[in-house]
């Protein structure tokens, strides 16, 4: 009960120091922090833990207001371990959703040089047609805002321009680093053979192996894109935030990257034939 009446005591306080400037910049702090928890409950796999979190804050005000001692003792200390818990459970997560703040911080005034990305992305789409004609498989992460430490450190450095015949020569099922991820930083291919975190998204296409699921594992804890291209089917996939589009040719993934690598058409100078269907 005690902490109820604080409670009220506090909000009271504060209304009566109100300084009109400092509250709207108040309210639009807290907004815009309980936008993003709400878009982090929802693009995430929290939706049904929030449920679980809101029960217990239920369950705490009714214990605190009903005065029932023990079970409001109970709840308060599940709910002090259970803030422990959601951090050791959401690390990932948080630590994406920092890595995401401080990149747009880091990166502001940081012009990317758009022709250079046109020609990488000209000979990546012309790989993966090729692979997919060739029933190759692959797996080509661009990244982005959000730095993949963890996964380059579990693959091989290649530091290379990004070259067509380079990627197909990797990918290649006898050559050593054909296995795994090839991560694409900066314009470069980084590394290759990269383990990747497998979704644990049950609702997944039961007909999707690991190398999709990899592909969407990342592209859940990341802003980073992923390209896939199915060593069964031919089929290329793009992962983007949990989620993957499929059924691409050569035409429609340079469109589908040039999109979400923010790049206007215009500065292609022509050079990528844009086109919206096969
Ligand atoms: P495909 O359509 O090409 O058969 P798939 O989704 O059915 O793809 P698998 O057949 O299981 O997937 O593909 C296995 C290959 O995927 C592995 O040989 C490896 O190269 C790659 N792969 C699997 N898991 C991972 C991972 N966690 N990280 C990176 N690459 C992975
Ligand atoms: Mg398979």
């Amino acid at each position: 009960m005690g902490a109820v009446k604080e409670w009220f005591s506090n909000l009271g306080n504060l209304f009566a120091n109100m300084n009109p400037i400092v509250d709207i910049i108040d309210i639009l702090i807290v907004s815009v922090i309980l936008y993003y928890a709400f878009m982090f409950v929802r693009e995430r796999r929290a939706g049904k833990l929030a449920v679980g979190v809101v029960i217990l804050l239920i369950a705490l005000g009714i214990s605190e207001l009903s005065g029932m001692k023990a079970f409001s003792f109970i709840i308060e200390n599940i709910m002090q371990v259970g803030l422990i818990a959601l951090i050791i459970i959401f690390q990932p997560e948080l630590r994406s959703v920092l890595e995401k703040v401080g990149g747009g911080v880091t990166n502001i005034g940081e012009s990317k040089r758009k022709s250079d990305v046109v020609s990488w992305l000209d000979e990546l789409t012309t790989a993966c047609s090729d692979l997919s004609d060739s029933r190759t498989g692959a797996l080509i992460v661009i990244e982005r805002e959000t730095r993949l430490g963890d996964e380059i450190r579990t693959g091989v450095p290649v530091n290379a321009d990004i070259n067509c015949a380079l990627i197909k020569n990797i990918f290649f099922n006898k050559a050593p680093l054909h296995d795994g991820a090839m991560i694409l930083r900066d314009g470069r291919i980084h590394s290759c053979g990269c383990f990747l975190p497998l979704s644990q998204n049950n609702s997944i296409d039961k007909n999707l192996g690991t190398r999709h699921r990899a592909a969407l594992g990342l592209s859940e804890i990341s802003d980073a894109l992923v390209v896939v291209v199915s060593e069964e089917t031919g089929t290329i996939s793009v992962a983007r935030n949990g989620k993957l589009k499929r059924d691409f040719d050569k035409y429609t993934l340079q469109n589908e990257l040039v999109s979400l690598l923010d790049l206007d058409n215009r500065e292609s100078g022509g050079r990528l034939k844009l086109r919206k269907n096969k």
